[in-house]
């Protein structure tokens, strides 16, 4: 695993948590979130409409695509992605601030923002969370509800794709149980290293 700028015993300031699509990314952190008020989570932008129990910068800051627009062309966003149809992108400066005020920081993001994290920030750590097997991955992307078959299919290719980044990633975390994973990731996050 790649660790530059964190040498032993210091904890791994910037970590990114990324997967497939349907791993289970946003359950993690949710828990994380409850379990580990100490680890700051990156509140990323994003063009995609609340859902239902979301609130305009808790779990995203919800901006238009003008807005969008803007924090491109002012270089605001560490980086970002499209998903879905949507804009998704990391705020830099608090990202920034938190890491000169030595706080573990989390970005939960998808794998091309976690790619583009990697090539910016060669010293960030980057935590791959895949399925128990990839069984599990289509029960969880099929028992979704109620979409047509073929945007079914379409996301288990995806899924298949997106299963061979995990060896561009420092680790992998397989999410069996949502507690385990959290301890596992807070482990990652504030443990020294070997
Ligand atoms: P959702 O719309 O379900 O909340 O998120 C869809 C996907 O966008 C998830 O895979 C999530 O990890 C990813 N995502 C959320 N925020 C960001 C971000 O700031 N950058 C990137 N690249 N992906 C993000």
């Amino acid at each position: 695993p790649v660790e530059s700028g964190a040498g032993i015993g210091q904890p791994k300031r910037l970590t990114v948590l990324s997967g497939p699509s349907g791993v289970g990314k946003s359950t993690v952190v949710k828990e994380l979130r409850r379990r580990h008020p100490e680890v700051w989570l990156s509140v990323s932008a994003t063009t995609r409409a609340p859902r239902p129990g979301e609130t305009d910068g808790v779990e995203y800051h919800f901006v238009d695509d003008a807005e969008f627009d803007r924090l491109i062309a002012e270089n605001e966003l560490l980086e970002w992605a499209e998903f879905a149809g949507h804009r998704y992108g990391t705020p830099r400066e608090p990202v920034l601030e938190r890491l000169a005020a030595g706080q573990p920081v989390l970005l939960e993001i998808e794998l091309n923002g976690a790619r583009q994290v990697r090539a910016n920030m060669p010293e960030a750590f980057l935590v791959f969370l895949a399925p128990p097997s990839w069984e599990e991955l289509v029960r969880r992307l099929t028992g979704r509800g109620t979409e047509p078959p073929e945007v079914v299919q379409r996301r288990l290719e995806t899924a298949r794709v997106e299963l061979a980044a995990e060896k561009e990633f420092d680790v992998t975390l397989v999410n069996t149980s949502v507690h385990e994973v959290c301890d596992e990731l807070l482990g990652l996050m504030v443990a020294p290293s070997a």
